[in-house]
């Protein structure tokens, strides 16, 4: 079981890369905040639980990270590839993480820091819209759909997540610094971390990834 991180700020377009790096590679894309997202909209226990931490931009508690995560991964085969996306945020994170993959016969290959220029992020978020139907990610300026508020790949309903208010974008960059820039040095001591140019276009830096993936 091969596993590689994005590791990066809010915004720092962590979903786009991932779909590019997906799309190109058998890379299987797990997003945390996707997973949450989706228990949110079946109503689940966990969604619930989940919810009140989101909106407010702060961490959902690792004990709810890991178990989605475990779950996920016990569903898997031996020989899959993931794609880790807004996951592990905390160094807890990253150490159940480790024997987490550990005891499926597994470790994290390498790590991905996606370095972005703080106004750049504030832009992207407040800017970001995402289709209801497929997920897909958009940017009302610079990846704007084809028609105003339509899916290009599906005709779903692009909307913004509740959590990409400014107020929120800001917590969400503080929780990021205070919470997960510590395992910049966690991946980059263990020789794993690889810089990534982001905050130029999602085509560059996807291709610069796809040089640098062993
Ligand atoms: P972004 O990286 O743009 O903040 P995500 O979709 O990755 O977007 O995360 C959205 C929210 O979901 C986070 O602000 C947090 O509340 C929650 N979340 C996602 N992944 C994790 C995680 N690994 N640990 C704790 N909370 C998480
Ligand atoms: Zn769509």
């Amino acid at each position: 079981m091969k596993a590689i991180i994005l590791l990066g700020a809010p915004g720092a377009g962590k979903g786009t890369l991932a779909e590019g790096v997906r799309s190109a590679t058998g890379y299987i894309h797990v997003s945390t905040g996707d997973m949450l997202r989706a228990a949110i909209k079946g109503g689940t226990p966990t969604g619930l639980e989940a919810k009140a931490w989101m909106d407010k931009g702060e961490l959902v508690p690792d004990d709810v990270i890991l178990r989605l995560v475990s779950e996920r991964l016990a569903q898997g085969q031996a020989t899959d590839q993931y794609m880790f996306d807004g996951f592990p945020r905390t160094l807890e994170q990253a150490r159940r993480l480790d024997d987490t993959l550990g005891r499926l016969g597994g470790h994290v290959d390498q790590v991905f820091l996606l370095e972005v220029p703080t106004p750049v992020i504030v832009s992207r978020l407040s800017g970001r819209r995402i289709c209801k139907s497929c997920g897909a990610v958009y940017h009302v300026t610079n990846i704007p759909p084809t028609v105003e508020g339509v899916c290009d790949h599906c005709g779903g309903p692009l909307y913004q997540r509740p959590d990409d208010s400014e107020a929120t974008v800001l917590n969400r960059l503080d929780v990021y610094l205070r919470q997960t820039a510590s395992l910049i040095e966690f991946y980059d001591t263990k020789g794993l971390l690889v810089r990534i140019n982001a905050g130029t276009t999602p085509q560059d830096a996807t291709a610069e990834l796809l040089s640098k993936l062993a």
